[in-house]
């Protein structure tokens, strides 16, 4: 029998490595660029030869410090580097240069819309920089396995966002990592792709009965590459301890990995914790008032605020100015537009209802598409002028984002252009007429539903490329002077 999920409260934190997008490693001058041909950037440091002493990256730790600043932490006034002691193949040094016991910042949050909508904070624990390992590569030479070794990724600069447990649902999971990632972006400090890697999200998950404050033992997921698999993982890994529970299995703390195929987490390993001790070779981050002010002052504007000036400077409906704020490239590209004489509800609006749908669509960044605000703007232009209509105007929106061209030869090829002229409108209507005498009676009987049919028919007969207003006047007053 399936477990009563109402007897349990799921208790769910996440823990969040996220790549920097600095231009060299943590700790030497390679060059960050984890996906080039395996092992070209490298050195004796981030080799880990013995005796390579590490540099730590200015622009990482400024990095760094952005991203907790846009996630509303308190920057340590002083935070170290500790070694955290594991050996395995994608770590041949023996140790993980991480912050354990000093992390960079403390006490953050961020805000999402729970399930009614009403919004809620999720608190931060803390963020700690460290230095990714290793990649290893599974493969086949022959008839034996072999594992490669990719060191590109070697020290690559991270930060870890560990949550506090406040997540009831995998709703709430996965609001946090949307807010998390537009927060993260918006602040320029990493890409934050779960499906490139650049952002890996562990989650801890613990039942409870509801009501009772003691957190059980929880069991760590790993291995999504989505959002949405974050939260298939936690609904499916809830009913996997609710059942453990009812059989009454005690629940062993250990690491699963989400099948995404299979659609089911698995047992990988227990959970390994090794020893941590301070690192002798990198200086103790000492946070200085004048220079996180600098940094205060390079943290670009964040969603929150830019949705309220938004809608306040250009009068949006809010819906609209906090859709174009989650993506700041979106919402830089509406300002450009209506700098460009595009009236602001009119962007907004095609902004929102068609070309941030049409991006999700195709899983595509505004800036990796054609258009630009100049082609936007003159497609709207067009529509304004009657010489196409909206349906046509949204087809052309779609053709812009893979193509080249104005809007104006987009729609000369396409044939979308709007007929508009008297005479060939006429003799349309004219025709219409013609055929349906039985139905222009009606109408004359005082029948209005007549109207729109016969509209329908002209419009029909023009292949919708009529210009309706004027279709709609000429209709009327060839009706009227029958
Ligand atoms: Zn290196």
């Amino acid at each position: 029998m399936p477990p009563d999920l109402k007897t349990y409260e799921a208790v769910i934190g996440l823990e969040i490595h996220v790549q920097l997008n600095t231009a060299t490693k943590l700790f030497c001058d390679c060059r960050n660029q984890p996906g080039d041909a395996p092992n070209r950037h490298t050195c004796p440091v981030c080799l880990w030869l013995p005796g390579a002493m590490p540099r730590l990256s200015a622009q990482a730790v400024e990095k760094a410090a952005l991203a907790c600043l846009a996630l509303h932490c308190t920057l340590a006034e002083e935070s170290a580097f500790d070694q955290k002691v594991y050996y395995y193949p994608d770590l041949p040094k023996g140790f993980q240069l991480s912050q354990h016991h000093k992390p960079l910042a403390v006490q953050g949050w961020v805000e999402i819309a729970d399930e009614e909508g009403n919004p809620r904070r999720l608190r931060i624990h803390h963020v700690h920089m460290e230095e990714d390992v290793a990649k290893l590569v599974h493969e086949t030479e022959g008839r034996s396995p072999i594992s490669l070794v990719d060191f590109n990724r070697a020290g690559a600069p991270l930060i870890e966002i560990v949550t506090e447990p406040d997540m009831r649902s995998p709703h709430e999971a996965m609001e946090f990592l949307k807010s998390l990632r537009t927060q993260l972006r918006t602040s320029g400090s990493s890409d934050c792709s779960l499906e490139q890697g650049t952002m890996r999200v562990d989650a801890n998950i613990s039942l409870r009965i509801p009501g009772t404050e003691a957190l059980n033992t929880k069991v760590e997921v790993k291995n999504m590459n989505s959002i949405r698999n974050v939260g298939d993982a936690i609904a499916y890994e809830t009913v996997r301890q609710a059942q453990c529970l009812e059989r009454g299995d005690s629940i062993t703390l250990h690491t699963r990995l989400w099948d995404p195929d299979q659609r089911v987490t698995t047992a990988m390993r227990e959970k390994f914790a090794g020893p941590c001790v301070p690192d002798p070779s990198v200086p103790v981050i000492r946070m200085d008032e004048a220079w996180l002010a600098a940094i205060r002052k390079r943290l670009p504007e964040m969603p929150a605020a830019k949705a309220q000036r938004l809608a306040a400077a250009y009068d949006l409906v809010p819906q609209q100015a906090v859709a174009m704020s989650q993506e700041p490239d979106v919402a830089d590209f509406f300002e450009a537009a209506v700098g460009r004489g595009v009236a602001p509800h009119q962007a907004a609006a095609w902004i929102t209802t068609h070309l941030m749908p049409a991006l999700r669509d195709r899983n595509q960044a505004l800036g990796e598409t054609r258009l630009t605000p100049d082609r936007f703007a003159g497609l709207l232009s067009l529509l304004d002028q009657e010489r196409i209509h909206a349906g046509a105007a949204r087809e052309v929106l779609l053709l812009m984002l893979g193509k080249e061209g104005t809007p104006e030869e987009i729609v000369a090829e396409g044939g979308f252009l709007q007929v508009s002229d008297a005479a060939e409108l006429e003799t349309l209507v004219d025709n219409v007429l013609a055929n349906h005498p039985t139905d222009v009676a009606d109408f004359r009987k005082g029948n209005p539903k007549v109207f729109g049919f016969l509209m329908g028919l002209a419009m029909k007969a023009s292949q919708g490329k009529a210009n309706p207003r004027r279709l709609k006047e000429l209709l009327s007053e060839r009706l009227k002077n029958l």
